[in-house]
């Protein structure tokens, strides 16, 4: 299966809720453990996977700092705008901001689940 075939199986999968996150692995016997496949430390769930991992957090750091600096504006640090997309916690921004804001995060998203198979060679410095 090819690199880029493989990537957008774990998009389809992750959408659909059928990834086989580590802790979906525990739960119905299949693995020893529950513990997340990138840092050994926390539970994997799908949120940890996404976005709690200190792996997948140097990156959203990395990719929130670009976004504040750019934006010159203050942008909240939060899951369900990072990883769910929900701009709620942008309304108080002018809409075109707003947008640049919501695509630049969805183009970090789009990108930490394209190299979700292999994190460890995520390089940052492809979203910048
Ligand atoms: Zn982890």
């Amino acid at each position: 299966m090819s690199r880029e075939l493989r990537s957008r199986l774990v998009q389809f999968k992750i959408l659909n809720r059928v990834y086989w996150t580590p802790s979906r692995l525990h739960r119905v016997g299949l693995a020893t453990d529950d513990a997340c496949w990138k840092c050994q430390q926390g539970s994997g769930t799908l949120l940890h996977l996404l976005w709690g991992c200190s792996k997948v957090q140097d990156y959203w750091t990395h990719i929130h700092k670009v976004v504040e600096k750019v934006a010159g504006q203050r942008v909240p640090f939060m899951n369900s705008l990072y990883v769910l997309g929900d701009p709620s916690a942008l309304s108080h921004l002018p809409t075109p901001l707003a947008h640049w804001i919501q695509t630049a995060i969805m183009l970090g998203r789009k990108l930490l689940v394209k190299e979700k198979v292999n994190l460890q060679k995520l390089n940052l410095f492809i979203w910048t």
